[in-house]
């Protein structure tokens, strides 16, 4: 059986028209199409105009010899399979075919069987390469169609890449890409939420790898910051298929505007948008995790109301813009006076609400006094003294956000009965 053979050209070169005549009724038979020549210079024209896939030679010929037309050859195409046929008295020709690393020998008289054999077994070769080579073409036509950024690895080295993902890396190849990072965990950035170098560290060992990590995250948590050559960085959304038991397919898929998206709606939901501070939504949810920690640890906890004297007036004075920078002036003065750690959030109107978690009763009143002050001495532009009035309380066994605020909102309502401008509170 030929098959390989069936599927492709040959080139059979022989200057003695009896052999020639005779071989390639044998030749033609078994592949797909025989050309034919007589000397080297005449092979040589019939390479360059057919390309075949193999090359049957005779050394010694007339004009050209087989030895220079394969010399020749072999600098066009160098990977062209090449068989000469010697006879015993051109064995000195030997050595140098030996050099011109052709695919095979055969002594002439050469027997039928020996050349088809070694023709199929050539074609064989030649036949598998090139559905390799088609099958990484396909492969890499179906990775490159992809919107997302592809690899192939066995969680180390990357084998395969589509052109998106060398060029986000600014590399030419795997190899590249390889000898660059040593491996691809290190593409992850050291610190972001959801996939970064350092939890995947922890998360690896003996038998759990990265397939089991990404795995392990909750879809929304995917997510990964990479930062490209240029020092961009984006985001993607990261899914990890197995192939084999080594083998993996790893799609980067960008997500950048997604995720900024998504900051900017997680903004907008837990922020006041004149002040920028917290809104009622966000102190609600951090007083209930502030609750949590002193219902577990018994810490300390403080809260306050503070509410701008005689804003109305204010407003009917200057106006509801200059109402509204005066908001944003003090919103910034109660940021300023008080801890990091504290939480200051506007509640509505002209009335905002400070949570000082583990702070005492007395080290809230001090700070809501510097706080006091701070306003008293706002100057803003001609606009005379803004003052503001306060109302605090403490945590008590049993207390919820409700009771707190109650209690706060009675001290306040002193404060503002007993003169204004003052921090009253009630424990
Ligand atoms: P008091 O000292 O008793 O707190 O008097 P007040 O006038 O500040 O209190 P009142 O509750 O009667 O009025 C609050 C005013 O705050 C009403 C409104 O004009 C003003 N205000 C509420 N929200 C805003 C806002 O977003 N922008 C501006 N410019 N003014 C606001
Ligand atoms: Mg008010
Ligand atoms: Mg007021």
């Amino acid at each position: 059986m030929h098959e390989y053979a069936k599927k492709i050209t040959i080139l059979y070169v022989e200057d003695e028209d009896d052999v020639r005549e005779g071989y390639s009724r044998t030749l033609t038979r078994i592949c797909s199409k025989l050309y034919t020549a007589h000397n080297g210079e005449n092979g040589l024209e019939m390479f360059q105009k057919y390309q075949p896939d193999i090359i049957v030679s005779d050394i010694k010929m007339p004009i050209m010899n087989g030895l220079d037309m394969i010399k020749t050859i072999k600098t066009i195409t160098p990977d062209v399979k090449v068989v000469f046929t010697t006879a015993h008295s051109e064995s000195a020709y030997l050595l140098e075919a030996i050099e011109l690393q052709v695919d095979g020998y055969l002594l002439k008289p050469v027997q039928k069987k020996s050349l088809t054999t070694l023709v199929e077994k050539l074609a064989k070769n030649i036949i598998i390469a090139r559905e390799y080579e088609e099958q990484r073409e396909i492969l890499q036509y179906i990775i490159d169609s992809e919107n997302s950024l592809s690899v192939i690895t066995d969680i180390k080295n990357i084998s395969f890449a589509s052109k998106s993902f060398l060029k986000f890396f600014a590399v030419e190849d795997v190899a590249e890409f390889n000898a660059k990072f040593s491996s691809i965990v290190n593409i992850f950035a050291q610190s972001s939420d959801g996939i970064n170098a350092q939890s995947i560290k922890t998360f690896l060992n003996d038998d759990k790898t990265l397939y089991d990590f990404i795995n392990s995250l909750d879809e929304t948590q995917r997510i990964a910051l990479i930062q490209s050559e240029n020092g961009e960085e984006k985001s993607f959304l990261v899914t990890i298929s197995k192939i084999n038991t080594t083998q993996f397919l790893m799609n980067f898929t960008d997500v950048t505007k997604i995720e900024k998206q998504k900051e900017e709606i997680i903004k907008k939901a837990n922020h006041d948008l004149l002040t920028n501070l917290y809104n009622r939504n966000k102190f609600e949810e951090t007083f209930a995790y502030e609750l949590g920690q002193v219902k577990r640890y018994g810490y300390s906890l403080s809260l306050a109301i503070a509410d701008i004297d005689h804003f109305k007036h204010f407003n009917d004075t200057y106006g509801h813009l200059v109402g509204d920078e005066v908001l944003k002036l003090i919103a910034k003065t109660l940021s300023g006076c008080t801890r990091d750690s504290d939480i200051v959030a506007r509640w509505g109107g002209e009335e905002f609400v400070m949570l000082f978690s583990k702070t005492s009763y007395e080290d809230a009143l001090v700070s809501l006094q510097k706080c006091r002050v701070s306003i008293e001495s706002l100057q803003y532009k001609n606009f005379g003294k803004i003052t503001a009035s306060f109302g605090v309380t403490s945590y008590k066994d049993g207390d919820t956000l409700k009771s707190m605020l109650n209690r706060a909102d009675k001290a306040l309502y002193k404060a503002k009965t007993s003169g204004r401008n003052k921090v009253l509170g009630i424990i």
